[in-house]
């Protein structure tokens, strides 16, 4: 075949000025490869019958390989789920002066473990442990890696060949992964429950608790509610339970904030402080649900049970790096002024925005919204929605806000999933939520300062009409071009 012993060798492809440029910025290596994945690809179409193309399209296509294989996968997107604290988009959202501080860490050495008192070696529990004292009222604290890790390792270590005595009703599952009965096993602790689903006892614990019990246990019912004909037993009547039988009080809140956010109008989350003024023995909870802060698992409670929790060998599996301890000081730094926090941390303003607020950003951007729909059988519009927090926090307790909205016109209710991945598909993808036949985009979690570039690239593809009634985006005009499965790049790599 002719035309193959006509396409260009690699080293003519690399000698192409578009690929110049691209060597510049990217590598030979990294152009080498992808040069050769698009010349194998070539060949194939050829061979399949396809015309040769010319220089200046491999190397355009070679520019899109590039580009593709290039792409951070963590990219950043808007999240207009209408769920605030998503855990699949990385939960909260961390505060301009909280990345500053992590920032500062990654930048230069820091105290991690070395006092600076004495020159000797230090704790790096102690960049935290002052300021979750003062603001859980615990005698000590300690951070691992997330809160199913705290979790996970105070069980192994009170409760390893004992058994944890807790509520049927409170056995759950967060996000699949995390599962009480699972973790209580892996931690090598024998599960007794009691009680029903929807009502427990005193009676039934006080009946479960003997010689062989390592632990009472509270498990915040965070991603469910038990409605209806329901019981449970107060946090001060376990623990009272608890230390008549010698044995420590423990309580997975879950969430936690370190606040009461009714002062802010909105539903009340069990504190840390809370329960162990009820007499926990001991509390974990997440660093990154309404406390706002990053990815961790904060333990605290009293001194001689954080002792032997951080004696463990697998707390050192489990701790925390220096990135997520700057990033926890300086969220937790924000509680010490609880009067600024809506302004100042991230997630509790975007939980605490007026409707109002929402309402008039809606409307600032309905016009764009309405041409960037216009070419599709969708009506554009601006609709009442309401926000969840997320993160499996007060799951029935919704926030009222606005949503930029699509409904297909007539039954054409795949125009609506189109419409979503063209979404997906833009420089900075934004993720909507399809419900009740429209595509809802819910603004309370987009920045004032952000509308403009959320806006400006809000331009879509024409639709065709394709086979079976449907329609898809017009290849001409993909916005990211899909790229054909070739070697070097594995499926992972390209979408
Ligand atoms: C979210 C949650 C966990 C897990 O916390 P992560 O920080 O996601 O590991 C454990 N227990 C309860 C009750 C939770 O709500």
């Amino acid at each position: 075949m002719n035309e193959l012993k006509n396409l260009p060798s690699v080293d003519r492809l690399l000698s192409e000025a578009a690929l110049h440029s691209l060597v510049a910025e990217h590598g030979r290596t990294v152009v080498t490869d992808a040069v050769r994945a698009e010349l194998t690809f070539v060949r194939e179409s050829v061979k399949a019958g396809a015309a040769p193309p010319a220089n200046d399209a491999i190397a355009a296509a070679v520019g899109r390989r590039v580009a593709a294989h290039m792409r951070p996968r963590l990219q950043p997107v808007f999240n207009l789920t209408g769920t605030v604290l998503h855990t699949n988009l990385g939960r909260a959202v961390l505060p301009e002066s909280v990345v500053e501080a992590v920032a500062r860490a990654a930048r230069a050495p820091c105290a991690l473990e070395y006092d600076l008192e004495t020159g000797g070696r230090g704790d790096r529990d102690d960049v935290v442990d002052g300021l979750l004292r003062e603001l859980t009222g615990a005698e000590a604290a300690t951070v691992v890696n997330n809160n199913a890790a705290a979790v996970f390792l105070l069980l192994n270590t009170l409760a390893q060949r004992k058994e944890v005595v807790v509520s049927r009703g409170e056995l759950v599952e967060i996000g699949g992964a995390f599962r009480v009965p699972d973790i209580m096993r892996r931690a090598g602790a024998k599960l007794v429950e009691v009680g029903t689903t929807n009502r427990s006892h005193l009676r039934d614990f006080d009946e479960a608790v003997n010689a062989k019990t390592g632990l009472v246990m509270k498990v915040h019912t965070s991603n469910y509610a038990v409605q209806g004909f329901t019981a449970a037993v107060p946090e001060a009547e376990l623990a009272t339970l608890a230390h008549a039988h010698g044995v420590p009080f423990v309580v997975d809140l879950g969430s936690g904030t370190l606040v009461n956010l009714e002062q802010w109008g909105l539903p009340h989350e069990p504190t840390p402080r809370e329960s162990i003024e009820a007499g926990a023995d001991l509390v974990t909870f997440s660093g990154d649900k309404l406390l706002g802060g990053p990815q961790a698992g904060l333990l605290a409670g009293r001194r001689e049970l954080i002792a032997k929790i951080k004696k463990n060998p697998l707390k050192r599996a489990l701790r925390v790096g220096k990135l997520t301890l700057a990033a926890l000081e300086a969220t937790l730094a924000l509680y010490r002024d609880p009067e600024r926090l809506p302004q100042r941390l991230e997630a509790l303003r975007l939980l605490t925005r007026s409707e109002a607020e929402i309402r008039a950003q809606a409307e600032r951007l309905l016009p764009a919204w309405q041409a960037a729909l216009a070419g599709w059988p969708l009506d554009a519009a601006i609709a009442p929605t309401l926000s969840q927090i997320g993160s499996g926090s007060l799951p029935v307790d919704r926030l009222p806000s606005v949503a930029l909205v699509a409904r297909p016109r007539g039954k054409r209710s795949g125009v609506l999933h189109k419409l979503e991945e063209a979404l997906r598909r833009l420089p900075m993808p934004v993720i909507g939520h399809i419900a009740d036949d429209a595509l809802r985009l819910d603004l309370r979690c987009l920045n004032r300062a952000e509308e403009g570039a959320f806006a400006s690239q809000l331009h879509f593809p024409p639709l065709e009409k394709g086979g079976l009634g449907g329609f898809k985006l017009a290849a001409s005009d993909a916005i990211r071009q899909q790229i054909p499965l070739d070697p070097p790049f594995s499926k992972g790599e390209v979408e």
